[in-house]
């Protein structure tokens, strides 16, 4: 989830890895580690840490980590607590074997059941089992080919070489990673390092890793910042590709078939900065251009072949409340209408800051969820605190293992969205309304057969939202060019896309500074009425009728209509294919049919295009809207 380097060359590999892991702090890390190998005294130097890495630069010296090749990495925890132990690199048994890891191996637990039962595991995390399958595969590959006992990779000497571009040991070590990796289901950036070896070994699936080219000497990175510094000559790793890094050779295969001659490098005409945002312009649309990603890494590990697992227990017969603020407070909206709608138990959602300070009272038989993006918003994390005096159960919803309210919450669910750097929340709220279908099936406690289509259909949303940023962003633009110039804007929603429609405009006013206003479709007519002019455009999302309740559908154009007769411009996003509600308004949106209640999904995407594109052609300062911050920590 955040970031991975390696270094392999003739220079002192310390100060370059911990100036590549500088040029990748900004995206948030919440430890970080370091592995230098000096093969001239065959010694392994390690540093885990919690500090900023500008500490380590400080603190750490060639000296005490001479070396020539390294791995680094700053975490962004899935699994086991921010804490030293769980930091990377983790190693094999002996020691031998060093792994730095971006993404979440899915399987972890059962792969330590089932192969892993003998190892010393010395973390929580899901990585460790890396290594340790590594050094099994190897000593299985070692026994195959000589009669030796003991592993030590670099004793062992191959009779006749497999590949003119590999070395006997080099194809050797490289066939026990692409065995073990066969193991592994989940995603995964990786670099290995192993004792003695004078070189690196990288494989990708599913998370983005890069090879920067040097004279002599070669760089490994999740991310094209990490390596800017020293190159702009980058070989991109493709899905599944597998890298035997030297300093004065590198070997790429696919599958088992070698495509080193495949991978051209490509020059990075970036600029640090740019490369930072992976050539978007700000932070806000690469997340929103993440949204597909965030679900995928949601449903990952949740969501698997024996049906939903979210790691807590949850009574059945049982009252919920749900305490949230800002984005946070809109997704937990959705989640009642999801909840209800999927599992039929009532559910009742109050702001964080409202609950915190009124006459509530709480039966010990309520279950009461909080969510929070940081996992340190102060309201909810008061909420969390109120409740658990009331005696209630509590589950925190967060994209920040181990943050305040994961510690004070009985139970945790990770959204897994990755850190988000945009003050304005776009992924965290996809994945929160992620995590929310997979609980409304969960509390359904119906056999999971009964759902086969809809979690078929919840499987088909990171496609919906890629196609959305596909398809749509082009009229999407057009439209917030002309949004643009105007002050007010209300946005209008029902059912489930009736807090959508909170969001949209939310989102519209953090960033755009226009004054916009969320409503249920069916209220304007109870007031905002006599604020419709044409100086007032109206965002409206048209659901319902795809999947058998039409009556949403029906309703909300018959709003719409009466909105228009009052004079206001009418831009309508809808999940519907039909060409109806052409006739009546002045532009359509079309995003993704889907089923009703999985709506929510296209719809913010394209919400959260409408917002960015405005914003940005009113040329607001869009990653760090004035005022705001992106963790609340006071109340
Ligand atoms: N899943 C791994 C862990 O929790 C890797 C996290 C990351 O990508 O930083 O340690």
């Amino acid at each position: 989830m955040c970031g991975i380097v390696g270094y392999v060359g003739e220079r002192a590999a310390l100060p370059i890895l911990l100036g590549s892991l500088q040029r990748i702090e900004y995206r948030g890390y919440d430890s970080c580690g370091i592995l230098v190998q000096d093969n001239a005294s065959g010694e392994v130097h390690l540093y885990k840490g919690l500090e900023p890495i500008a500490s380590l630069i400080q603190n750490l010296d060639v000296s005490q980590f001479p070396g020539t090749i390294g791995i680094g990495h700053t975490r962004w925890a899935t699994h086991g607590i921010p804490s030293k132990r769980n930091a990377h690199p983790h190693m094999d048994c002996k020691g031998e074997i060093a792994v730095v890891h971006n993404g979440i191996i899915e399987n972890f637990q059962s792969l330590k059941d089932r192969f892993l039962s003998s190892c010393q595991f010395r973390s929580e995390t899901d990585t460790e089992v890396i290594p340790h399958l590594i050094e099994k595969a190897l000593m299985k590959a070692m026994k195959a080919h000589t009669h030796h006992k003991d592993f030590s990779p670099l004793s062992y000497s191959y009779s006749h070489s497999h590949s003119q571009s590999l070395t006997a040991d080099e194809w050797l070590l490289k066939e026990a990673i692409r065995e073990s990796l066969s193991y592994l289901a989940g995603s995964y950036a990786i670099i290995v390092a192993v004792k003695g070896f004078d070189g690196l070994i990288a494989a990708r699936k599913e998370s983005p890793l890069i090879i920067g080219l040097g004279d002599r000497e070669n760089f490994i990175a999740s991310d094209v910042p990490a390596v800017l510094e020293q190159t702009n000559r980058v070989i991109y790793l493709e899905e599944g590709d597998l890298a035997v890094v030297k300093k004065d050779r590198i070997y790429i295969e696919n599958g088992a078939v070698e495509v080193t001659g495949r991978r051209g490098a490509s020059m990075i005409p970036w600029t640090i900065e740019d490369a930072e945002k992976g050539g978007y312009e700000h932070f806000m649309l690469k997340e929103i251009h993440e949204e597909p990603k965030a679900i995928i890494d949601t449903l990952r590990g949740y969501l698997t072949e024996d049906g939903i697992n979210l790691g807590i227990e949850i009574r059945s017969n049982i009252k919920i409340l749900m305490v949230a603020c800002g984005t946070s407070y809109y997704a937990a909206l959705c989640g009642k209408y999801i909840i209800e709608h999927l599992a039929g138990i009532p559910v009742r959602v109050e702001l964080a800051s409202e609950f915190n300070y009124s006459d509530f009272v709480l039966g010990d038989d309520v279950t009461v969820i909080a969510i929070t993006q940081s996992g340190e918003t102060a309201d909810t994390l008061t909420a969390l605190k109120k409740a658990k005096r009331f005696g209630c159960r509590t589950v925190a919803i967060t994209n920040v293992l181990g943050s305040s309210a994961t510690r004070i919450a009985d139970d945790t669910i990770y959204i897994r969205a990755g850190p988000e750097i945009g003050v304005a929340a776009t992924k965290s709220f996809i994945a929160q309304l992620i995590i929310l279908y997979l609980l409304g099936f969960y509390l359904a406690m119906k056999p999971e057969h009964e759902f086969e289509e809809w979690i078929e259909e919840l499987k088909r949303m990171p496609q919906l939202a890629q196609m959305v940023l596909d398809d749509a962003d082009a009229e999407i633009r057009q439209y917030a060019r002309y949004l643009a110039g105007f002050e007010d804007v209300f946005f209008v929603g029902r059912g489930v896309n009736l807090p959508v429609a909170f969001e949209g405009a939310l989102k519209l006013k953090e960033i755009s500074y226009i004054h916009a206003e969320g409503y249920a479709a069916g209220e304007l007519k109870h007031g905002p009425f006599a604020l419709l002019t044409q100086d007032t455009p109206v965002v409206a999302i048209l659901s319902g009728g795809s999947d058998g309740d039409s009556s949403i559908y029906e309703k909300t154009l018959g709003n719409i209509k009466e909105i228009k007769a009052r004079g206001a411009p009418v831009i309508v996003i809808t999940v519907k294919s039909d060409d109806e509600v052409e006739k009546y308004v002045d532009a359509v949106i079309h995003v993704p049919d889907t089923r009703d209640i999985f709506s929510p999904i296209p719809t913010t995407v394209a919400l959260h295009l409408l917002a960015y594109w405005t914003a940005r052609t009113r040329g607001c300062e869009i990653d760090k809207p004035r005022n705001l911050a992106k963790s609340v920590t006071v109340e």
